[in-house]
């Protein structure tokens, strides 16, 4: 095929914390590399932010909250700033796309078509809700008069992960914004570039000063002090289940802040034999393998019904090695590199247990090249509930196929597993594909499509896979507090 290799013209200019609308050093002085993962090579240096820039800006955050600008402001004046944000982020598109796929290695063309578009949609759709936010007047016994306000929960603690980080940046600042927040948020350490030039981006669309604050640095220190301070009001978290644990016990320790969290997944993918098999073979390759697998809801327990099983698995195996893995400027490209070393040590060390565990490895299984963290899309068939590649979350190119009978066995091993965050089902049976969705314990379920996500649409997790909603209007409910005010007549 014939390469069409875009060369990336982004110029980095965020690369400073940014605290009460100024760019500054961390008071440490430190900063930290951020690297290309197609190349391993350092893209540029960052200030790196610790527990006393915390304070800095959550200082900033409270001050904005309680007295400045954007608290006196009228609700639609904020909606005017996110719509203007929105425009300025859809302007510079091409080159927040680029910075996407530099700094975390997805393909450019898949960043252009999907990360900036959702993002620009999430922050109008939030944008419509600023001034939508009522409360309720609510009949009493006697003679009073009872309402309700949502009023904004105050100063939110915000930590991102690397996999989407333009969306999740907008996920969060979306419904906090739009609330009245204000936000002291900490992007990944893989991934700090795109979150900062949206930071140039809030300032020249007139955000006053405090309002989003913007802290890259590591998790166990800049993101361990967000978690533990006693002046932030709530912490919204996305990434591991193992942090999420971590960010509640601080805020249990602490100040019992409010916790929402968006966790891990295992999400079952069920293949009925009357599904129509084109589509729910090229279906279940892209519920796994999109973004290099580094997605939270991937379906990656692909549950295929007996009577189909043999074809699937084939067919699965064909589409598996057509997938184009390479450089993430090349409009050809598929598959981008994993995000950074760990990621990809973790992954191939998942590709070692399907192999001891015997499970059969159909596709793939090693690394691509020599340099970078690209990793072959991979398959494993006929593999077993108890074996750690169908249990574990892999959070890469490993696509896991197990075999299932009838309905009945299939919801009970779907559900047997600690996350609960996404499932779909692939059937031509309207009556099979509500059974399923009636009976899986999960957030989200999908019918005979993947990945389809609106801003309008709720999305998160049940069970081990988080606490609370993001998306729509039920994610406005985490960053209010219900005030009730009665009155005597
Ligand atoms: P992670 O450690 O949970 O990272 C997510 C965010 O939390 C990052 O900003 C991270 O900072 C921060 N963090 C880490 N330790 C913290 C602490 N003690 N206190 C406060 N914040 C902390 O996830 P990861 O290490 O990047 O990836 C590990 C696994 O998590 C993946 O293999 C995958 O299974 C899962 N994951 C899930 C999602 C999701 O969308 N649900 C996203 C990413 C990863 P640093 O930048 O320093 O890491
Ligand atoms: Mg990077």
């Amino acid at each position: 095929m014939a390469t069409a290799v875009l060369e990336p013209t982004v110029k980095i200019s965020a690369t400073k914390l940014l605290i009460n609308n100024k760019w500054v050093e961390a008071a440490s002085g430190k900063s930290f590399p951020t690297l290309n993962p197609a190349t391993g090579e350092v893209i540029t240096q960052v200030a790196e932010a610790d527990a006393a820039d915390v304070d800095k800006a959550v200082a900033a955050a409270r001050a904005a909250f309680e007295k400045g600008a954007w608290k006196k402001m009228p609700s639609s004046q904020r909606g005017l700033l996110m719509n203007r944000l929105a425009d300025l982020i859809e302007k510079h598109a091409d080159e927040l796309a680029q910075l996407e796929a530099l700094d975390n290695g997805k393909p450019y063309s898949v960043a252009r078509a999907a990360d900036l578009p959702l993002t620009i949609a999430c922050y109008r759709y939030y944008a419509g809700w600023a001034d939508k936010l009522q409360g309720k007047t609510i009949p009493v016994s006697g003679r009073y008069f009872t309402y309700t306000k949502h009023e904004p929960v105050g100063v939110v603690g915000q930590i991102i992960p690397w996999n989407f980080p333009l969306l999740m940046q907008a996920w969060k600042l979306g419904p906090a914004l739009a609330t009245g927040c204000t936000v002291v948020m900490k992007p990944a350490e893989q991934t700090p570039l795109s979150a900062l030039r949206v930071g140039e981006l809030i300032l020249e669309a007139g955000f006053p000063e405090g309002v989003v604050n913007l802290l890259p640095g590591y998790g166990p220190t800049a993101g361990a002090a967000i978690a533990r301070h006693m002046d932030v009001d709530k912490v919204a978290f996305t990434g591991s289940t193992e942090v999420g644990h971590l960010i509640m016990r601080a805020a249990a320790d602490t100040n019992l802040k409010r916790v929402t969290l968006e966790l891990g997944g295992k999400s079952p993918n069920i293949i009925f034999s009357d599904a129509d098999m084109e589509k729910a073979v090229e279906g279940a390759h892209f519920a796994l393998f999109f973004n290099q697998g580094q997605c939270c809801c991937a379906g990656s327990r692909t549950f295929v019904e007996e009577k189909c099983y043999d074809e699937f698995v084939e067919r699965s195996v064909a589409r598996a090695k057509k997938r184009i893995v390479g450089n993430p400027f090349d409009k050809n490209t598929e598959q981008g590199p994993q995000v950074d070393q760990e990621q990809f040590n973790k992954v191939m060390g998942y590709i070692e247990s399907g192999k001891q565990d015997k499970a059969k490895l159909v596709a793939g299984g090693n690394r691509v090249g020599d340099k970078g963290y690209f990793i072959e899309p991979t398959v494993f068939a006929d593999v077993q509930d108890n074996m750690k590649i169908a249990q574990e979350e892999i959070f890469g190119p490993v696509m896991s196929i197990l075999k299932f009978k009838d309905l009945g066995e299939v919801v009970e091993r779907a559900n047997k597993n600690m996350y609960g965050l996404a499932a779909a089902v692939w059937t031509q049976d309207i009556t099979k594909a509500h059974a399923i969705a009636d009976s899986v314990r999960a957030g989200t379920v999908w019918v005979n499509c993947y990945d389809v996500f609106d801003a309008a649409a709720p999305f998160g997790g049940f069970k081990q896979s988080g606490i609370g909603r993001e998306l729509g209007e039920y994610g406005l409910a985490n960053y209010t507090e219900v005030k009730t005010v009665t009155v005597k007549l």
